[in-house]
């Protein structure tokens, strides 16, 4: 309590890195290592980062639940502040209390910093035995309405209700960025998701304004296909799909299913990306309580997300050359966490991709 407060009221302040040293061509990212195995893998990182010369200097920030005035859930304030200014952050899974409590400090961040597009890429990594070994697909949701408006109440006792809220602004917004994610990254075709044929006003307005998005780009092909056929079709063979722009909740769902097509939620990135070029990169595991402090954790997730991170950055060379040395760590499969099937620690798999660099 005692620290929560000190945050707001910014008692405590604690030394920026950026007016500690801001030597020329670094960038200044913000750093959450979030929960559980959060410290050490965004420990691993950034001594990846550091083995490999990478621009980068962290501004380490802690996002804890704290209550502003009127009791009203907020970030800290000087994590707020940091990434205000860097533009650009790393984080670590946060945990979040089961229906009670703070509410996620995950949709509190993408709501502070409206981040309203959230990428997956999930990509087959050669070397790594999975299911399939062809599977090359983006997963692109909608980050700020649908189901996780928060919008809940009860009607009386016995019955509440939850409201999925789809608007055209932000339908045609993340269209629009996956048509021009699509353009940017060289793939060929956009697959809007949807169940329009039962949700026929708020995914029916979706799919509208995908429609419309597509349009303006011909030079990407469009396809539309209901939520339960992708399920499908993706567990059937994955290859057939591209990049995939959906709502809120089927993303969720979705991308994990699309997660495990390779290997898993420890080795799968993402990013969230806002307006003004604003943009949290982070891995989608939780926080794995039960090998938390154990140097078990694997660290790849939140790798790759820093990969994506240098890429959106404009750094491609250092984001090839980290991305290179942690394949091929995979796939030397001497020294691997035991989630990967290995007897490696953390900090072992770690020197070894360092080594690489
Ligand atoms: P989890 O992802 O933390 O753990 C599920 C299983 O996967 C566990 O056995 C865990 O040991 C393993 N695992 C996860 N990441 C791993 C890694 N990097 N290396 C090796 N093994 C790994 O899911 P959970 O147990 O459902 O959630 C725990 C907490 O995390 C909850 O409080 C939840 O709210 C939170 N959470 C946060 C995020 C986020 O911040 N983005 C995402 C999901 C869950």
């Amino acid at each position: 309590w005692r620290s929560m407060l000190s945050q707001v009221a910014g008692v405590v302040k604690r030394p920026t890195l950026r007016s500690a040293s801001l030597s020329r061509g670094m960038h200044t990212v913000t750093m959450i290592p979030g929960d559980g195995i959060g410290p050490e893998i965004s420990t691993a990182v950034m001594k990846i980062f550091e083995a490999a010369k990478a621009p980068i200097q962290w501004e380490e920030r802690n996002v804890t639940a704290i209550q502003g005035p009127g009791g009203k859930w907020m970030i800290p304030p000087d994590a707020k502040e940091s990434m205000d200014l860097s533009k650009i952050g790393l984080k670590g899974p946060l945990k979040t209390p089961i229906a009670a409590g703070h509410p996620s400090m995950n949709l509190l961040l993408r709501k502070t910093f409206d981040l309203y597009a959230n990428v997956r890429p999930c990509i087959s990594i050669e070397g790594y035995k999975t299911p399939y070994t062809d599977v090359n697909l983006v997963t692109i949701r909608e980050n700020t309405e649908g189901e996780y408006s928060g919008i809940e109440h009860v009607i009386v006792e016995g019955v509440v209700q939850s409201i999925k809220l789809i608007t055209e602004d932000a339908s045609k917004r993340i269209a629009e960025y996956a048509f021009e994610y699509a353009r940017n990254n060289q793939r060929s075709s956009v697959t809007a998701v949807h169940k329009a044929n039962i949700m026929r006003m708020s995914d029916g307005l979706f799919l509208r304004k995908c429609r419309e998005v597509a349009e303006g780009y011909k030079d990407i092909k469009f396809t539309e296909m209901y939520l339960d056929t992708v399920c499908l079709n993706m567990v059937q063979d994955p290859s057939e799909f591209d990049v995939l722009v959906m709502p809120n909740l089927y993303g969720d769902i979705l991308s994990d299913l699309c997660a495990g097509l390779i290997g898993g939620l420890g080795v799968t990135p993402s990013g969230n990306i806002g307006a003004n070029g604003v943009a949290i990169f982070e891995s989608v595991h939780g926080t794995a309580p039960d090998i938390a402090g154990l140097d078990m954790a694997n660290p790849t997730a939140l790798l790759l997300s820093a990969v994506m991170m240098l890429r959106h950055m404009g750094l491609h060379g250092y984001g090839k050359k980290i991305e290179t040395a942690c394949f091929d760590t995979i796939r030397d499969k001497k020294v691997l966490t035991k989630d990967l099937g290995g007897n490696s620690k953390c900090s072992e798999f770690t020197a070894d991709i360092c080594r690489r660099v």
